[in-house]
């Protein structure tokens, strides 16, 4: 600790050599024995009065001082922030007194101000919030599906607005897919729903000049006429045989779309399996097409596993890389369901994947709206479709 008395037998000159030449690099004891003070050599510099930083305090208007350094600290090139004389403001950004921790709190609120009001913005320019006149019967199949979906997913928070899909049990749609963002922007269209500025934080996301926004975490207005009553009715209406006309049709287009989509998240998991890459997204696409127009989707998880281990074989022999092995995949995958159809092949399939269980559109498309069940996996929806 500094002792005041230590050094006040000198006078302000006589002081100011001393520091100087300790500065210097003079021998400390020769030093401490010609100015007649006694302490430890190491602490000598602790004892100095600080030196001034020539500027007032932007609190309380006193001087800045700046506390003295040790000389091997000096050569160290460390340095010590000034600080004032009388309050408790150090020349910091982490300074702790009252002022800057004030100025700070309300640096952090002006800034969650300012973003509230751009998430504000960018959603009243992307949105609209305004109230919508609509019966359930005026829902296309597919808008009226998604909806279910999101409202059994997210849950009401209250009776205008449902939670986020993140926090369900259930996955809203295939992983990875591209059908959740497809239903969940029919609903966009439709203005039936909109993502609330107050979303949970990390909802929506600025990088640079551009504002992004994550359909999982998002909150959801429902934009129709009391929602909890209209939701009542819509499943009124799908569990009567008044079905809209063009309601069956558009949930055979549904049904085609989850099958693809539940094929393609079934294809990443049996890849990942085997240290594949995805094979290339238009050959898959067209692969699944090709497959579900004869087979279930149990029967493609079968084809597509099989296809890979013939792709892992093939790269094995071959010595190829696995990008290649991934686009042996699809041709292994087709002529594999050729032959099958040719010959006659029996393929049992595959039960659901543990790791992939049934979304809440299937549960909602195949339960609720088709009512067969599980025989939305197990029979082909194109093959349906056609009936
Ligand atoms: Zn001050
Ligand atoms: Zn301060």
């Amino acid at each position: 600790m500094p002792n005041q008395q230590l050094l006040e037998h000198l006078d302000a000159k006589v002081l100011q050599g001393l520091i100087d030449r300790y500065y210097a690099g003079e021998n400390v004891v020769a030093l401490l024995k010609e100015f007649d003070v006694t302490c430890r050599p190491g602490d000598l510099w602790r004892h100095f009065p600080p030196d001034e930083a020539g500027r007032d305090c932007p609190m309380c208007s006193e001087p800045l001082i700046v506390p003295r350094l040790s000389r091997t600290g000096m050569r160290g090139k460390m340095t010590s922030p000034a600080r004032c004389s009388a309050c408790l403001h150090v020349e910091t950004p982490r300074c702790t007194c009252a002022t800057c921790s004030a100025a700070r709190r309300l640096a952090v609120q002006e800034k969650e101000r300012q973003d509230r009001e751009a998430i504000a913005n960018f959603c009243t320019c992307r949105w609209s919030y305004a109230p919508l006149k609509i019966t359930p019967d005026q829902l296309s199949a597919e808008a009226a599906i998604a909806l279910l979906s999101l409202v059994r997913c997210g849950g009401w928070l209250d009776d205008s607005s449902v939670g986020a899909i993140r926090n369900s049990v259930i996955s809203f749609a295939p992983q990875d897919a591209e059908i959740q963002r497809q239903l969940l922007d029919v609903l966009l269209e439709y203005c039936l729903v909109a993502p609330l500025p107050n979303s949970p934080a990390g909802t929506f996301v600025t990088t640079g000049d551009d504002q992004g926004w994550q359909m999982e975490s998002a909150h959801w207005a429902m934009l129709f006429p009391d929602p909890p009553g209209f939701i009542r009715q819509l499943e009124c209406l799908v569990a009567s045989s008044s079905w809209p006309e063009a309601w069956l049709a558009d949930c055979h287009l549904v049904w085609k779309r989850l099958a693809a989509a539940e094929c393609w998240e079934f294809c990443k998991y049996s890849v990942q399996k085997r240290d594949l890459p995805m094979p290339g997204a238009i050959a898959l696409y067209a692969l699944i097409e090709n497959l579900l127009r004869d087979f279930s989707v149990s029967q493609c998880y079968q084809l597509i596993w099989a296809s890979a281990a013939d792709a892992t074989d093939y790269r094995a022999r071959k010595r190829i890389s696995v990008h290649h092995a991934a686009n042996f995949l699809i041709g292994a995958c087709q002529r594999r369901a050729d032959r099958s159809r040719t010959e006659h092949w029996l393929i049992k399939g595959f039960h659901r994947n543990f790791q992939h269980g049934r979304s809440q559109v299937s549960h909602v498309l195949h339960e609720v709206f088709l009512r067969h069940g599980e025989i939305g996996f197990y029979t082909s929806p194109i093959a349906n479709s056609a009936c």
